[in-house]
């Protein structure tokens, strides 16, 4: 990883307000590195910055996937598996089932296999965003998976 991260950003219809909440306060640190969220999340952030803070706005580097149940979950795991994406904003909504719950679980699962660094509530995402490794090169240690990759199957 990279001084400039990737940083994804997802929310959950009740836990957008809280994320893009969360961009209004850390945009200072947000603007050094690239954003890459779901669609109506990154509409909602984009939204958001132009009224309140449109030179950031014009600054901040974002880009939209589609939206969570539409695809875009599976768009973002795809990209973790491929080593793109660096932190994992996520603020899921304990409360609802999600029409798209397999891409959910399969969006934190992949997360945690590529051991990329997940907050999935606003004090995780402080503290992540707060670190002094956000700005600092970074290698996440891999689990070794190639005994399962090597294993005996027939
Ligand atoms: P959305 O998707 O940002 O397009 O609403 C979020 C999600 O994964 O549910």
């Amino acid at each position: 990883m990279k001084k400039v991260k990737t940083i994804a950003l997802v929310a959950h219809d009740h836990r957008k307000r809280d994320l893009v909440e969360w961009v209004e306060w850390n945009w200072q640190e947000l603007l050094k590195h690239k954003l890459i969220c779901t669609g109506t999340t990154g509409r909602l952030i984009e939204e958001s910055l132009q009224k309140k803070k449109s030179d950031v706005a014009d600054h901040i580097q974002l880009t939209r996937l589609k939206s969570g149940p539409l695809g875009g979950d599976q768009q973002l795991g795809a990209l973790i598996a491929e080593g793109k994406i660096d932190i994992l904003i996520f603020f899921w909504d304990p409360m609802e089932a999600q029409p798209h719950d397999v891409d959910v679980k399969a969006l934190l699962r992949i997360a945690t296999v590529y051991n990329i660094p997940t907050a999935t509530n606003r004090s995780t995402a402080d503290f992540l965003i707060s670190s002094p490794l956000i700005d600092e090169d970074y290698n996440p240690i891999l689990f070794d998976y190639s005994h399962y990759m090597n294993r005996k199957v027939f």
